[in-house]
């Protein structure tokens, strides 16, 4: 089993200290679900929980990345990373989803917050639609405590994928609210596309 999906048995019974955990992988891979199931772990044990996530995300209601029970987990939208700071006064846990979208300041804000004593939980995806490493996250991926990289399933062959194919023509880094425009490919189904 992996150890670091259960990343808070390593506190037990220690003082609270800061550490950032990032959760990468391709679209369609379970970020979000698996950053949810954390953070949901992490109210059962009554810590106090925030998540944000950039404003150009517009995909998804405030609602939509919280868990489904009655007590929903607050879901903020913010325009920059240094915004995350200054609303985050009391908090134990912060968990940041489709950090991709985020700057590289996002690097600093997280390392802040960690030092504070606060557990920092980044998802977002590792590479853009080309195979290249996308924005923030591969620094914080080499600057954090734990890495988790999550697959998706590939659409041609059912092997574990790790790239999100972009099945239209568009050449813009962010597409956003077109989820149908990509699938999630393995390594040799991803190669053979794009020698065609
Ligand atoms: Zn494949």
């Amino acid at each position: 089993m992996d150890r670091y999906f259960f990343p808070e048995t390593s506190r037990v019974g220690l003082p609270p200290r800061g550490w950032i955990e990032v959760i990468c992988g391709s679209m369609f891979s379970g970020k979000t679900e698996e950053l949810i199931r954390r953070l949901n772990r992490a109210r059962i044990a009554r810590q106090r929980v925030e998540i944000f996530k950039p404003m150009i995300d517009t995909r998804y209601s405030a609602e939509d990345v919280v868990s489904h029970d009655a007590k929903a987990i607050r879901c903020t939208p913010v325009s920059s990373p240094g915004n995350i700071l200054l609303m985050t006064g009391d908090v134990d846990v912060i968990g940041i989803d489709e950090a991709q979208f985020f700057d590289m300041s996002l690097i600093d804000v997280c390392n802040s917050l960690a030092n504070q004593g606060v557990r920092v939980i980044v998802a977002g995806l590792d590479m853009d639609f080309t195979g290249k490493p996308f924005g923030p996250i591969p620094s914080l991926m080499a600057t954090c405590e734990h890495v988790t990289k999550v697959q998706a399933i590939c659409m041609r062959c059912g092997n574990l994928a790790l790239y999100s194919h972009r099945t239209t023509e568009s050449n813009e880094l962010v597409l956003l609210g077109e989820t149908e425009s990509y699938e999630p490919l393995c390594r040799s189904c991803f190669n053979l596309e794009h020698k065609k």
